[in-house]
């Protein structure tokens, strides 16, 4: 069992993780980052990018994802992979422990654990996922230019879906399981307002149907919530909608959360409930949920954590001097 100790401590290794990194690096903070069961994040388990700036020509999510860590190695952070099963933020430095009895020491710990889509947890949808069935219509909105998609589900983020497709698709169906949606009232009006957009009230999805081949997702069959009649509606793409789990139970208790559970920070910073922990990317970003955002978050958590030490270290010094 080994402990490791470093000036910045960063758990999670996706977009937001390996920026914090480069940036902490880089300002000479030595950071370690723990990368758990999914190293590099959901970019890892996506397959065209044509959004991220930078790559005029369509890039691989894995193999952005291979170069952040490099880039991150190159400007000195240690990668390492573990599952942490303990964290001790009451003092610092903080105390993270990994299943198999290692310990991690950092004088800031930079917490970028991610989120996951929710998903409907059928067979069908299992497989179709990348063709046709996807939980991002920013990610993947373009790639259905003029066809038929649908949104499944009744929070913000399906009606903002909905309405970001109509950028694209002349025909969106939203299908909801109840017969109001819990969305805000005027992104329902924006909704209901819009001619491309018809709204399905009280169904479910029961299957995603496969047409095939090159043709992926065809249909999907609905069942109506109410009467229980089955239905079924062509579409090219269907988007599953029905939130997102961020990757937050470690700390549950640790520190404050937002009621969603996503990591509570000072808005216009990646300050966390707890003095030197910092959050970034999707695990305390549940509006925008981009690589680009998380990136952009990973460096304000280094330059918050580069800023907070300074200050931590100056007043230490001038304790020590009286
Ligand atoms: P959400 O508010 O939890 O909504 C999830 C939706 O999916 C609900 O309508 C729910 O139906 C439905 N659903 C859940 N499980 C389902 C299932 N198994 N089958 C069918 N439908 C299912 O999630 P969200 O829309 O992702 O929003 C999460 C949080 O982020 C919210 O606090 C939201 O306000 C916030 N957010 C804010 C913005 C913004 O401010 N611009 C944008 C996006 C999200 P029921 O209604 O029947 O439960």
């Amino acid at each position: 069992m080994t402990t490791h100790t470093t000036r910045m401590l960063i758990l999670g290794s996706g977009p937001a993780g390996l920026s914090a990194a480069i940036y902490g690096a880089r300002a000479g903070m030595k950071p370690i980052v723990i990368q758990g069961i999914q190293p590099g994040g959901q970019l890892t388990t996506t397959t065209d990018v044509e959004n991220y700036p930078g790559f005029a020509d369509v890039i691989q999510g894995p193999w952005l994802m291979e170069q952040m860590q490099a880039q991150a190695a190159q400007v000195g952070t240690t990668l390492l992979w573990d599952t942490i099963v303990e964290v001790d933020l009451t003092r610092r430095p903080f105390r993270l422990v990994g299943d198999g009895g290692d310990t991690y020491r950092g004088d800031v710990l930079v917490i970028a654990t991610g989120a996951q889509a929710r998903w409907l947890g059928l067979e069908s949808e299992e497989a179709l996922k990348g063709k046709g069935v996807s939980a991002c219509a920013t990610c993947d909105g373009f790639f259905y230019r003029g066809k038929k998609v649908a949104v499944i589900g009744g929070g913000n983020t399906a009606v903002e879906e909905a309405l970001y497709l109509t950028n694209h698709s002349p025909d969106v169906t939203l299908i909801h399981r109840r017969d109001s949606l819990r969305a805000e009232r005027i992104l329902q009006e924006r909704l209901f307002a819009h001619p491309g957009v018809t709204v399905l009230w009280n169904k479910e999805v029961r299957r995603f149907v496969d047409g095939g081949g090159k043709a992926g997702l065809v249909a999907l069959e609905l069942e109506d919530t109410v009467t229980g009649a089955t239905s079924r509606l062509d579409t090219d793409g269907g988007f599953v909608a029905i939130g997102h789990h961020p990757a937050t139970e470690l700390f549950r208790g640790h520190l404050d959360l937002d009621r969603d559970g996503y990591v509570a920070v000072t808005p216009g910073t990646t300050n966390t409930s707890v003095p030197g922990v910092f959050a970034c990317g999707d695990v305390a970003d549940k509006i925008y949920r981009q690589a680009v955002t998380a990136a952009g978050t990973g460096c304000m958590a280094a330059l918050d954590a580069e800023r907070f030490l300074q200050a931590a270290e100056f007043e230490e010094m001038a304790v020590a001097a009286e």
